[in-house]
């Protein structure tokens, strides 16, 4: 106080105040204005020293100078630094020059441009002061109480991690904690952003004590503030305290706690109580849905904990596990034995060390407690596992196996019966594989016999046309005179002999025609020729017949139709064969011969139809048989062998078409012979 007092009546900027400490020998220093406190409470030095110019000043009757300049390198370094100064002996009566001879009891140090008369009455007040309390006691020791608590509080309070801090009650700043004053107190040097934060933070605190003053609520309050080293918010507690103190006034002591961990904490805790609610719904939810699940199958279920006590089981269960009221002693015993049984079967999964997809089967001998019939099951248990491997739970499901063994046995019975018929099947497969090697064979045989008798029958043939030949030509000759003129009746005889030797030749040539056919010996001569012009050739040919016949035979012929391209002479064959009939069973009226085409078909067609005898419908596929004939007697009225129309229908065959009849009898018959215009060979 009394330096303040220099600075403002002096004009002296830097002053420290320094005294004698007899205890220690030291000189110690005791107040200082303008200058670190904690320089002038550290600063000691030996009174031993000297030579040291400030001991050396103790002993001086008068101010002495310092300059910058300090030759001695051990002196003592001053609570004003190095610039100079001057010390002044404290008791010294303005310039007093020899007054006393013993040691001053103290220094005043200063910067001042003179040493003005307040300065010499302080130096002699201060002197006084310092003898009196030198009388009370020792001062160093005062001095070092002081610091040494002063320097305790500052550890105690600096030790705690919450802001603490001494306000006056606009909440401006007089005691701080080292943790308060991160957040409230920033130098000039400091960063822009966190001076802003840190008056931020001063403007909150303030308007938050003023808060709690208006509302006179002494409790806890939350005070948001901004942590000025990353500007991250931090949420305290403010607990202020308001304290007198005679000398400073009324104060507010304030300790913040940070509590943003403690809130992340408590949020953190409530979004998992609710989410610890909602997985306790869905495992309500699930619970039910498998109860409703477990009660709708047919199979009796039954969930065992870790222990193998019961925790759940279905009514079929119910009714193999439980005893009902009332129920009889027999039926109480048959649920004891199923009891048993069940426990036996799942104490081997309770036991092993298995795996969580682990399943055990097995079959178990149950009883209907109801009926005392005898129930084989098979049953299949699985584990519950928690996440951690922890077995919660056994899940067994129980198969009653009399369908199935009933099942298995008509199975058996199935396959023995299909085995048999597979085996008879077997059996005649391999009859009818003989069967038909058999008639394999025979066919051969038919085959070759036929072939030897269609071969025979052509070597007949022709043995037969040779001498057949030579006779009719030597009764040809004697017809024509050649041995001499013929007795009238020699000369009927004769042609007798040359008709009924024709006759034969006709029909050695139709055997001969049919075996060749047979026996494939027909060859095929195939060339292009007009069917119009064809069919005036045959009327020509049996024009003698048709002479005698006195019947018409009319020919419609195709105009514009295309060349034929098939085996000409095959194709006239059958044409006369089918007009010597038509001749040969009609007695009156014509014959009409139709030549068509069929473009769509590529076919033409020769049609002869008669009004002759007809043929009756059961005979008309019989005629086209080898020597079939409608009428067989031995006294039959037509002539013939009944091969012609067989020859025709294998030519016709052979060449690719076919012959159709149409007749109605007493009506008239008409024979189609159909061909492709261009026979393949
Ligand atoms: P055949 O040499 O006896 O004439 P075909 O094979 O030519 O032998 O004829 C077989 C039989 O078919 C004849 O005997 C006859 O009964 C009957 N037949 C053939 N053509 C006619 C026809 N145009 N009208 C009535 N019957 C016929």
């Amino acid at each position: 106080m009394s330096l303040e007092w220099l600075a403002r009546h002096a004009g002296v900027k830097q002053s420290a105040c320094l005294a004698v400490d007899a205890e220690s020998n030291m000189l110690v220093g005791i107040a200082a204005y303008g200058v670190a406190s904690d320089d002038i409470e550290l600063f000691s030095w030996p009174l031993s020293d000297t030579y040291d110019p400030l001991i050396g000043a103790l002993q001086s009757p008068r101010p002495v100078p310092f300059r910058s300049y300090r030759p001695n390198g051990h002196a003592a370094p001053t609570p004003l630094g190095r610039g100079a100064f001057t010390a002044i002996p404290l008791g010294m009566r303005g310039g007093n020059v020899g007054e006393r001879q013993d040691l001053a009891p103290g220094l005043l140090l200063l910067r001042a441009p003179a040493i003005s008369a307040d300065i010499n009455w302080l130096v002699m007040v201060l002197g006084q002061k310092i003898d009196q309390v030198r009388g009370r006691g020792s001062l160093a020791e005062e001095a070092r109480k002081l610091r040494r608590e002063r320097t305790l509080f500052f550890t105690i309070i600096n030790a705690v991690t919450d802001p603490i801090m001494l306000t006056d009650i606009e909440g401006k700043l007089i005691v701080a904690n080292a943790r308060a004053e991160k957040l409230f107190a920033a130098s000039e040097e400091e960063s822009e952003g966190r001076r802003r934060a840190v008056e931020l933070n001063n403007m909150l605190f303030s308007a938050a004590l003023s808060r709690s003053a208006v509302e006179g609520n002494p409790e806890a309050r939350e005070l948001l503030l901004v942590d000025p080293s990353d500007g991250s918010d931090l949420l305290f507690e403010v607990l202020s305290t308001a304290v007198e103190d005679p000398r400073e006034g009324t104060g507010v002591v304030s300790v913040l706690r940070n509590i943003t961990d403690l809130r992340r904490a408590t949020e953190q805790i409530e979004e998992n109580y609710q989410k610890l609610r909602v997985a306790e719904a869905a495992v309500r939810a699930e619970r039910d849905r498998l109860n409703l699940i477990i009660d709708s199958v047919a199979d009796p279920i039954i969930v065992t904990d870790a222990t193998g006590a019961t925790v759940m089981m279905n009514s079929p269960a119910e009714d193999l596990f439980t005893v009902v009221a009332g129920a009889s002693e027999a039926a109480s015993r048959t649920v004891q034995a199923n009891d048993a049984h069940f426990s036996s079967f799942i104490s081997g999964l309770l036991l092993g060390e298995t795996g969580p997809g682990e399943i055990r089967r097995g079959e178990i001998g149950l009883m209907n407690p109801g009926t005392s019939e005898p129930i084989p099951v098979e049953a299949i248990a699985g584990k519950v596992l928690t996440e951690t491997g922890e077995l919660t739970a056994v899940v067994t499901i129980l198969h009653d196996r009399r369908e199935a063994l009933e099942r298995a046995r008509l199975y058996e019975q199935l396959k023995a019966a299909s085995d048999e018929l597979q085996a008879r099947v077997q059996a005649a497969t391999a009859e009818l594989a003989t069967q038909n090697e058999l008639l394999r064979r025979q066919a051969i045989e038919l085959e070759q016999a036929s072939r030897l008798k269609s071969q025979f029958l052509a070597n007949m043939s022709h043995e037969f046309r040779t001498p057949l030949n030579a006779i009719l030509g030597y009764t040809h000759m004697l017809l024509q005179g050649v041995a001499g003129d013929l007795l009238p009746a020699v000369k009927r005889q004769l042609q007798r002999i040359d008709s009924n030797g024709r006759h034969l030749m006709t029909i050695i040539n139709e055997i001969l025609d049919i075996t060749r056919i047979e026996a494939g010996k027909m060859p095929m001569q195939l060339s292009e020729f007009n069917l119009n012009e064809l069919v005036p050739e045959v009327m020509t040919e049996l024009d003698p017949v048709i002479s005698r016949s006195k019947l018409t035979v009319a020919p419609r012929l195709w105009p514009d139709l295309p060349t034929i391209y098939s085996d000409r002479q095959k194709v006239k064959q059958i044409i006369v064969n089918l007009l010597s009939n038509a001749l040969k069973f009609t007695h009156e009226g014509g014959i009409r011969i139709t030549v068509a085409y069929s473009p769509a078909e590529r076919t033409a067609s020769v049609a002869v139809a008669d009004t002759g005898i007809g043929i009756s419908p059961e005979n008309h596929e019989k005629i086209f048989e080898d020597f079939r004939q409608v009428d067989d007697s031995p006294s039959r009225q037509y002539g013939g062998t009944g091969l012609g129309l067989a020859i025709c229908r294998r030519l016709a065959t052979a060449l690719g078409g076919r012959i159709t009849l149409e007749s109605t009898m007493g009506v008239g018959s008409t024979f189609t012979l159909t061909i492709p215009v261009e026979t393949e060979q």
